[in-house]
């Protein structure tokens, strides 16, 4: 009998990871992300997935980010009972960032509904924060490297992807057959995360491609973000750095600490964290020692690098601070989140700057600031762009084209299959040639929807 995989997401995209696994009827399914980008991309969102929720058995989570985790709440919605397995850190980060995307969910109908601009009256959210709540003992912590059951007969384990606080690739052994899901991947060279492991041996390998036709610059981040830092600061403009609440934030905020440390920027400029799970995510690093690179001193240092902003009240009164300053705010492609509004405020002076720090998705508003548009449509009103826009191409969390060779490199053995996904269809097609050319490996990058046996 067969292993079939269907790919349901991240192909041709980096958004809505998800890959159903099934033999002789039993059925996995790895990550569970929300789409995200453009409109046609999140419209999938809202599409009944191609079976019965409560027909999937067991949900394998490589990480905690929403483009993998978020449609969790949905899927225990339709009826999925079985359980979800993460590490012990994304269990953990789900419960910070799955209410929160329900919380946003609702906030966006409301502000819609507010201002009536939607075409369909009234405007639902996707699920809302008690979905998520409701989701969350479904998750189950597994250890690092440790094999568990999700049904019998399949061997799963969990090996250290980098990338984030928890991130995992996923090793799946099931009719003897071994798949490995790569999850996002980090660089060797992260200030916060530790490297990927050595991949295990496999058949079929699923590879993502996020940076899949680029290497990373070799400036490093502490000089590209300082030189930014100080420029905005020597004109007394506001820097807004859209971050993710996971792992951008946290390395934004350490690198901005040892910047003041080195004398690179003024130790008086103010931050400003305005992002609450950023806050709480920030807590996290201290629950998992194990997990990152900083030690307990460095760790104060991050912690202690902002101003930590927690009510809206207080987000409101920052437009009111004088003077140069620094604000992150969620969410990192600014699809949301607390950053419009101090975008919106923002953009329209030439002496303040947008610092964007991570992959921006096609489709997103920061992909639009990065492109060098001088409007930006926020709440229904275009906003123009005088504001400068740096993109810290040194401060991604992804493996570069290099480094994703080189993980594959490192495996035991050459792979029967791999399978490019979790990239723009140019990004994905570049890593194919790219592993075609180099390793001689069979590689495709499959078709959203489409299924290949194993
Ligand atoms: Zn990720």
């Amino acid at each position: 009998m067969s292993v079939n995989i269907t790919f349901l997401g991240g192909t041709g995209t980096v958004t809505g990871s998800k890959y159903l696994v099934e033999h002789q009827g039993r059925r996995v399914l790895v990550d569970c992300g929300l789409f995200q980008g453009f409109k046609q991309l999140r419209l999938r969102n809202w599409s009944p997935l191609p079976f019965e929720a409560h027909n999937v058995d067991a949900v394998i989570l490589t990480h905690a980010h929403l483009d993998h985790s978020g449609y969790l709440p949905l899927l225990a919605r339709q009826g999925f009972r079985g359980r979800v397995h993460a590490t012990v850190a994304t269990r953990d980060l789900c419960g910070i960032l799955l209410p929160d995307s329900g919380h946003l969910q609702e906030e966006d109908a409301a502000f819609v509904n507010r201002h009536g601009y939607s075409k369909h009256q009234p405007a639902q959210p996707l699920y809302t924060r008690q979905d998520a709540v409701d989701c969350l003992p479904l998750i189950h912590a597994e250890p690092w490297h440790q094999v568990f059951s999700p049904v019998p007969g399949w061997r799963v384990s969990f090996h250290r992807a980098g990338h984030i606080l928890g991130a995992a690739s996923v090793l799946i052994e099931v009719a003897g057959r071994r798949l490995l899901f790569s999850g996002d991947l980090g660089r060797d060279d992260d200030l916060l995360m530790l490297p990927p492991d050595p991949p295990p041996a496999a058949d079929t390998v699923l590879i993502e491609s996020t940076y899949g036709d680029r290497d990373h610059p070799v400036e490093n981040v502490l000089a590209e973000l300082g030189e930014a830092l100080q420029r905005v600061a020597a004109r007394g403009g506001v820097a807004v750095v859209p971050v993710f609440a996971v792992g951008r934030a946290q390395s934004v905020l350490y690198a901005i600490e040892l910047l003041k440390g080195q004398g690179r920027i003024p130790r008086s400029l103010p931050i400003f964290l305005d992002s609450p799970m950023a806050v709480h995510t920030t807590a996290l690093y201290g629950r998992h020692p194990h997990d990152h690179r900083l030690n307990p001193q460095a760790l104060h240092a991050m912690e202690h690098a902002a101003h930590m902003v927690e009510t809206t009240e207080q987000s409101k009164a920052l437009s009111r601070h004088h003077g140069p300053m620094v604000i992150l705010a969620a969410s990192g492609m600014a699809t949301g989140g607390r950053v419009l509004h101090h975008l919106a405020l923002n953009l329209p002076n030439h002496r303040n700057m947008v610092v964007l720090t991570g992959y921006q998705a096609p489709g997103t508003r920061g992909a639009t600031l990065a492109s060098g548009s001088d409007v930006l449509r926020i709440h229904g009103q275009d906003v123009p762009v005088k504001a400068e826009v740096v993109q810290l191409e040194s401060a991604s969390a992804h493996a570069d084209r290099k480094q994703l060779l080189a993980w594959l490199k490192r495996m035991p053995s050459a792979p029967g299959q791999v399978y490019v996904v979790h990239g723009d269809l140019q990004a994905s097609d570049a890593l194919r040639q790219k592993i075609e050319r180099e390793l001689h490996w069979r590689t495709l990058v499959p078709e959203h929807g489409s299924c290949w046996p194993c």
